[in-house]
């Protein structure tokens, strides 16, 4: 059904011609550019099939022997997989840090994927690679605001790079450890350095038993990739308890201070700005101080955080991130561009150099091209997506969507505060919040247990969040993410929470009130709910 013959004809139809006018794919390209959200609404219902169901329709291992229509396969996508897609335009949608996309991104992303430009060299995109630096520039402009002359030497210089363009925050906060790692470990007399001698050599040379990063336990498990790939291992990084949810600056002190004692040396502390589960941004300026007296690099993974600096009322929020010798920043989180495009930007232009790559068919020494301090290999046009929104909203328009999100969070949090059987457990500092569903007779009475018999009411609490979060998700209306963090009013005890991302521009006042009021119903049903009063009212309250 739906076979083409295998004919070289047929095969070069394909690549050169649309189909014909009322094609099923003109079709869906028709209904996109009409209304995307009343496309999505149509196709894409988190219907109630279960994951086991969904993988029956992809479990063929074998590649299929002819070639298929391009229509029919449109109509089977449809069924297959956009159908069984998740919503992540609709408002009450909030449970992630991925969200609506402004429309402009489908047709222009048409442009980026038919011009097939490769970035890793100019031979292969030319006027893209300008382009990508001048993004680069852009973005290091907005953290480091350095005069106009350093844009001027540095923007286009073969010879420096102001950041790596990439697909993500992953790859930005590893390609930002790679380069403090070579430059700690670099070429001396009697040495070549650790990118070409290897890191046993290294670390005989510099004698040093370890190298190691530091975080709070609130960092991105990125990092834990990162010190893995670049040979440090995960032991080697040192995640800071974080009750108050941020790096006590004192406590990296003494604790930097302890494993250099011990004969190991510190490449990096990384300092978040907005952590991915509540958006706490790390105490920078303070951690900037401490990283000076270490004498280690300084990262900011502002992944997630790092667009609020468009933002003139809440940049203050990141004071510091100036000081970062090296920064994350995603612009497919809240710059609102597709997937697939993140940065890392480096104070001194000079530092890439410590990962620079040359061959010789390509990436040749003195050329401009990309590819020679980036970690990838071949990359898209994405940058020109970032350049689009950049212009398309300018900096008052980010102003003006992140603003919105961070008020909006704030809004959330007071109507939290103000429902009688739910507990705000994480303030908003950027646009994220926490919160669980605790019952006003349950909150009363864990101000008047001893400490066991809080914990084992918050075990019970735990299960009921679970409950709500999961019935809710399959009832497919909103979605609230779940995560379990050291909250301040519990210390030494990890309850579990809702999680809201409050990006999507749509979402409003009603919005989030109908969230709550739905958890509210699916909670009182629940067994969970039950059990949990019964156990409070036979608990003993202690004297306080
Ligand atoms: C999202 C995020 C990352 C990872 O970025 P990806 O684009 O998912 O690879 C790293 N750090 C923080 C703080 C993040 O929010």
């Amino acid at each position: 059904m739906g076979e083409a013959q295998v004919s070289l004809e047929h095969l070069f139809r394909v690549f050169t011609k649309p189909e014909h006018k009322d094609s099923k794919l003109a079709q869906i390209e028709q209904h996109l550019s009409d209304n995307i959200l009343d496309f999505l609404s149509q196709h894409v219902v988190t219907k109630k099939t279960s994951l086991e169901e969904i993988e029956k329709d992809f479990s063929d291992s074998k590649v299929p022997e002819s070639p298929e229509f391009v229509s029919t396969h449109a109509e089977s996508l449809l069924d297959k997989l956009v159908a069984h897609s998740v919503n992540t335009y609709s408002p009450t949608f909030i449970g992630h840090m991925t969200s609506a996309l402004p429309y402009f991104h489908l047709p222009l992303s048409k442009l980026m994927v038919g011009l097939n430009q490769n970035l890793v060299k100019i031979e292969t995109s030319k006027a893209f690679t300008p382009l990508e630096r001048q993004v680069l520039g852009m973005m290091h402009n907005l953290v480091y605001d350095q005069p106009q002359g350093f844009y001027d030497n540095h923007l286009h210089s073969a010879a420096h790079s102001l950041g790596a363009f990439c697909s993500g925050g992953t790859i930005a906060n590893i390609t930002a450890l790679w380069v403090a790692r070579n430059k700690l470990l670099g070429p001396q007399k009697g040495f070549s350095g650790v990118a070409k001698a290897g890191l046993a050599a290294a670390y005989r040379h510099y004698g040093i038993n370890n190298l190691g990063v530091m975080c709070s336990k609130r960092g991105h498990y990125s990092l834990s990739k990162a010190v893995d790939v670049l040979g440090l291992g995960r032991e080697q990084l040192l995640t800071v308890p974080a009750p108050k949810q941020t790096l006590d600056p004192a406590k990296a002190l003494r604790i930097g201070k302890r494993y250099q004692e011990e004969g190991n040396k510190l490449l990096a502390i990384v300092g978040v700005g907005g952590t991915t589960e509540t958006g706490h941004v790390d105490p920078l300026d303070e951690l900037a101080d401490v990283a000076e007296e270490l004498g280690c690099w300084f990262h900011v993974d502002a992944a997630w955080g790092g667009a609020t600096l468009f933002s003139a009322r809440y940049r203050d929020r990141l004071k510091g991130i100036e000081r970062a010798d090296s920064v994350t920043i995603d612009a497919h989180k809240q710059m609102y561009v597709p997937m697939g495009a993140g940065m890392a930007l480096f104070k001194d232009p000079q530092n890439a150099n410590a990962v620079r790559h040359h061959a010789q068919y390509i990436l040749r020494a003195g050329s401009k091209d990309l590819g020679a301090t980036t970690l990838e290999g071949s990359r898209n046009g994405m940058a020109m997506m970032v350049y689009s929104a950049l212009h398309i909203f300018g900096r008052k328009g980010y102003e003006l969507l992140i603003d919105r999100s961070i008020d909006k969070a704030k809004d959330f949090a007071q109507m939290i505060d103000k429902a009688q059987d739910f507990e705000l457990t994480t303030t908003p500092i950027l646009s994220l919040l926490t919160y669980r569903v605790c019952p006003a007779e349950v909150q009363e009475k864990l101000k008047h247990v001893n400490a066991k018999t809080r914990n084992a009411i918050n075990e019970k609490i735990d299960a009921l969040v679970v409950a709500v979060q999961k019935q809710q998700r399959e009832a497919g209306k909103s979605f609230v993410s779940r995560t379990r963090l050291e909250a301040p009013d519990y210390p030494s005890q990890c309850i579990t929470v809702f999680r809201v991302v409050l990006a999507n521009p749509l979402t409003s006042h009603n919005d989030l009130a109908a969230i709550l009021a739905e958890q509210h119903l699916i909670a009182k049903e629940t067994q969970a709910w039950k059990e949990l009063m019964d156990f409070v009212r036979e608990t003993e309250t202690v004297a306080s």
